[in-house]
């Protein structure tokens, strides 16, 4: 039986208690679900228009199901199960029609009660590589054999949940619980600068949009541009958004703030569309913080902006992180759903930071996606990243969504990132932010492509 083999061969029972210990560390059986499991289920679900999915993680005896669509499964035997198929293969399995297999005549108990006729399994893994769980898709019907694009996607899907236990294991284990000193409050608010120093700001004029340009990959053409914010300071020079937006958030003037960088923006399209009417088919896109999304009238607000400055909604693109829209996702959901009526585009900023990224990206209305800059930085340096790049890469060509690539520094990266699908990238490569007196020179090269020499690695 799959059981006792793996248990005795080759010192398999050495790889069996690593395996028990890798399962352990990350604490997935004793707690509540992640969302982003099911999210990775759902999407499974579609994707293969499957009867039942499940996601699980096997201890010795059970397998234990953190998450399934379909059919409710909480747990089922391990032995003679589908998991000890996939230990056995070290890799996927697939049965098109149980029926029909030798292995199912004797056992496959489990299977059975879910009444199932073909599966697929792929593992989820550690980083390590010990196979954890597994994602499983049923059908009550056999079905032909897999078709290569298809197992990948099943195999990114899985790569996807390893992420996300990968990112829990980190999350419990890797980071420092907290390097600063316990005399500091947890949220001490910044010396400098303080609501008064930014409100003078406003009234002064002294924040100004640099622009940074979206190349399409393969053809280097400035596709768009993505507005990000300074503050010129009389003292200080240019101070960068990290210093000040904290604050900024914290006191609520973030509001006023933002107000004023979506009218610049505004004005600024309508500025280069007035000097090249082709440059109408740039979108260049703004930053939104939490509070000026969860604001009421957002979306209004946007309408009369666009109508004021006479540009088209696809002009217009506004980025947010997944954190921006934790407090209150219904709300979000709605506010995002008016700005999509409107023509706007969404971007999903950082994509791949934050915990459940998945579950938003399948339910809000999301146009496109951007890679967070570590995993692009960290893609040339090891499989892992790569494979986190590729997943992502496929995922949102699944959900029918671009793909923005933050963080392009080197050609290496440059060629990778086209050579995996991706479209669109961003970064030092092609250009650093700049002012918009010298974004509209670069808007004025030939079909605004960036000719070969203008690209320059910032590492060796
Ligand atoms: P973000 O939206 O993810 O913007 C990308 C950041 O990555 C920018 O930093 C950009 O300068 C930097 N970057 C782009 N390419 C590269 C590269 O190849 N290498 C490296 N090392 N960095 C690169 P920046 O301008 O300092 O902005 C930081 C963050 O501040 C932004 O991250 C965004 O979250 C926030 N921010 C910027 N402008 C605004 C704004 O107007 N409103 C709000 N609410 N937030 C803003
Ligand atoms: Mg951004
Ligand atoms: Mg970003």
């Amino acid at each position: 039986m799959a059981q006792a083999e793996v248990a005795t061969i080759n010192g398999e029972r050495t790889r069996e208690s690593d395996r028990l210990a890798a399962l352990s560390a990350t604490g997935i059986l004793d707690s509540e679900p992640e969302a982003s499991f099911d999210a990775i289920t759902r999407l499974c679900a579609d994707y293969f228009k499957a009867d039942t999915v499940f996601l699980g993680f096997a201890d010795e005896s059970r397998l234990w199901i953190k998450s399934a669509w379909g059919e409710p499964v909480r747990e089922l035997p391990r032995r003679g199960s589908i998991f000890e198929l996939v230990l056995a293969a070290n890799g996927p399995v697939i049965v098109p029609d149980i029926l029909e297999d030798p292995r199912f005549r004797d056992n496959g108990l489990a299977l059975r009660r879910l009444e199932a006729r073909s599966f697929a399994a792929v593992p989820i893994r550690c980083c390590e590589g010990q196979v954890l769980g597994e994602l499983v898709i049923i059908n009550s019907h056999p079905r032909r054999s897999m078709a290569r694009d298809e197992l990948r996607m099943l195999e990114n899907l899985a790569e996807l949940a390893s992420n996300q236990v990968e990112l829990r294991y980190l999350r419990q284990n890797g980071r420092p619980r907290d390097s600063r000193p316990p005399s500091q409050p947890q949220h001490a608010v910044p010396i400098w600068p303080q609501p008064a120093d930014l409100r003078a700001a406003l009234e002064r004029h002294e924040f100004e949009l640099f622009y940074q340009p979206e190349v399409e990959l393969a053809t280097h053409q400035i596709v768009g541009l993505e507005a990000l914010i300074r503050w010129r300071h009389p003292e200080r020079g240019l101070v960068p958004p990290m210093d000040f937006i904290p604050a900024a958030e914290e006191s609520g003037l973030i509001l006023p703030i933002g107000d004023w960088g979506l009218a610049e923006v505004c004005s600024q399209i309508r500025q280069w569309t007035r000097e090249d009417h082709s440059h109408s088919a740039l979108r260049v896109c703004v930053n939104l913080s939490a509070r000026q999304f969860s604001r009421d009238g957002l979306a209004d607000h946007v309408e009369a902006l666009l109508s004021r400055y006479g540009i088209a909604s696809r002009q217009l693109g506004l980025e947010m992180t997944e954190s921006s829209l934790m407090s209150d996702t219904r709300a979000a959901f709605d506010v995002l759903n008016d700005l999509r009526r409107l023509g706007v585009s969404l971007l999903m900023d950082d994509f791949g930071t934050g915990y459940s990224s998945l579950n938003y990206l399948h339910s809000f209305p999301f146009d496109v996606l951007k890679i967070d800059r570590s995993f692009v930085t960290r893609m040339t340096e090891g499989q892992q990243a790569l494979q986190i790049v590729k997943t992502i890469i496929e995922l949102a060509r699944a959900l029918g969504m671009d793909v923005v690539a933050e963080g392009v520094e080197t050609r290496e990266q440059h060629a990778l990132l086209r050579d995996l699908g991706c479209r669109y990238g961003q970064g030092f490569l092609f250009s650093r932010p700049i002012s918009a007196d010298a974004t509209t020179e670069l808007l004025r090269l030939p079909g605004r492509i960036m000719p070969d020499h203008m690209l320059v690695s910032q590492l060796t």
